[in-house]
This record gives structure tokens, sequence and C-alpha cells, in this order.
């Protein structure tokens, strides 16, 4: 944890209720605990905070999110950074620069939209609008070369109408996200959302997240094998599905299945993509 609590109130939000005010540790501190994992041998490090975006605020001597991240990337070693989550917001274009310039840095960017429905994402009090996050977006595909995004999304929030939820399927085909993470909204009591009215029934909205589902699909699976023929590296982390077989991780954090002794679990592998089952790849050791 970089920080900890939120400032934001989203209306279908409890966090900001239950983990009080955003408050950020000491970047010295960070530093020292991150110099002691690297020394440690681990090879992949999560930055984590509600909203990582706005990291810095109140400190004695303010920073930045992107700065703490280059000063991290000072550290000398073998790793690779993440970080979430970003809040649309207060993501900035310094930050992509940041992902661009610094290779510790993973290519993959977690940004969670909730909705492509300006109306909702203003019921949501997000802050931000589609205009505005697909600026985001598209600067990070031009900048960052390989850049994947993955996003969260609820589906059925209190007043959403069909016009709303096509807005939503229309934004996530044109940012094209490898990984979503999808809600049927539920009422968290004490927020603002949960006094809204909410007359769609819930078989309608299990129909619409089922839609949702079967567009992203499509897209992952033709992300995915556009990623076929490449030689990426990997950071292996488990047993694959089938016996005698690794399973790792991209740094635009897909999954990738190969023929390959134990011994490399935990460590960097180069792994020529040569297929893939579903949203998984398959490939050999290069
Ligand atoms: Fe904060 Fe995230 Fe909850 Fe919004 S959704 S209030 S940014 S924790």
């Amino acid at each position: 944890p970089i920080m900890y609590g939120c400032d934001n109130f989203c209306t279908y939000c409890i966090v900001p209720y239950v983990r009080g005010r955003e408050r950020s540790r000491e970047p010295a501190a960070i530093l020292a605990e991150f110099k002691q994992l690297v020394a440690q041998g681990y090879k992949e490090i999560t930055l984590l905070g509600q909203n990582v975006n706005s990291y810095g605020k109140g400190l004695e001597n303010p920073i930045d999110f992107a700065d703490l991240l280059n000063l991290l990337c000072e550290v000398p070693g073998d790793y690779q950074i993440r970080f979430m989550t970003s809040h649309p917001k207060d993501a900035s274009r310094k930050l992509i620069d940041t992902i661009a310039a610094q290779e510790h840095l993973c290519k993959h960017i977690h940004l969670p939209v909730q909705s492509g429905s300006d109306r909702l994402l203003k019921e949501m009090n997000r802050h931000y609008n589609v205009a505005q996050y697909m600026d985001l977006i598209n600067y990070a595909k031009e900048k960052v070369p390989g850049v994947t995004f993955s996003s969260d999304i609820i589906v059925g929030f209190p007043g959403e109408t069909e016009e709303d939820f096509a807005a939503t399927l229309d934004l996530i085909r044109k940012v094209g996200y490898m990984q979503l993470f999808t809600f049927i909204y539920s009422k968290r009591t004490g927020t603002k959302a949960a006094d809204m009215p909410d007359p769609t029934p819930r078989k309608e909205k299990t129909d619409r997240m089922t839609r949702l589902l079967k567009l992203q699909d499509e897209i992952a699976m033709a992300l995915v094998k556009a990623q076929v023929g490449q030689t990426v590296k990997v950071l292996v982390e488990g047993f694959g599905r089938n016996e005698g077989t690794l399973s790792g991780r991209l740094d635009n954090n897909l999954t990738v299945e190969f023929t390959a002794d134990a011994s490399l679990m935990g460590s960097y592998a180069n792994v020529h993509l040569t297929g893939a089952r579903a949203t998984v790849l398959l490939g050999e050791l290069a």
C-alpha cells in the first residue's frame, strides 16, 4: 500500500465511509520497503491504493504519483512494477509518459470507467466524461506501443436505460479492453445511489451483463490472437493446466502456458507465442 482511504465519494461506493479520508505514505518509507523487496528477490511489486493517481497530496513535501514511480524505478534490479487502482479523473498524461519511458513499469493500465454514459458518470459522481476518458486512452495507445487496458464496469446502475447501456458497449468496442471486471449494481446502504430509483428488473440487468460479456469475449480473443508469433518476456508464476506446463504473465497482463521445467518458477523466461486457447496464450521456451 502506498496510500489509504479515499476522498471521492462515488455515489455507489462505501469505501470512503469505512476507510476514511485519503492518506499517503511518505515516499522515503515506500522507497525503503521497495528496496528491501527487490533485495529479497521479488520480481513483481504492485503499488496499491484506492486512487493511486492522487498519491502525494497532503504530504509535507507533496510529490505526484508519476514522480513516485520515477523514484522507485531508479532502484537497480530485475523487477517489474504494477499499480492499482487508477481513477481516470486523476490519471495524467505525465503518468502515461512515465509508463512509456520506464522499462520497469508494465505496459498495462487498469483504468476503471464504470459506464460509457456521460449521464450515468455524473450520477455516479465520477468527475470525468467519456470524451476525457477516451482522450487518455488514445494518448496511451499513441505513446506506449503494445499497451493493454483493463477496466471495471457496473451494469444496471440505478436508472440505467438501454441507451446508457448501449453507450457502455460502444465505449468497450472503442477501447478494446484486454480484460473487464464486471459487476451488476448492488446497493450499499448509506450511499447516495442506494436512495436512487432503480426500476430496471433484475432479469433485464442480467441480460445486459450477458450481452456485455459476449462482446468482451470476442474483443479479448481477437487481441490475444494478435499476439501470436511474438517472443515475449514472461514472469513464471505457477503450473499450467496441462501436465509439464508452466504458466506465466506477460508485461501486458496476458497469461501464457508453455512446456518447461518447474525450476523456472518465480523467474523470467523468454517465450515464443505459438497459439491461443480462448484468452490464454500458448507458447514454447525461446
Ligand atoms: Fe473511492 Fe474508488 Fe470508491 Fe470511488 S469507487 S469512492 S474512487 S474507492
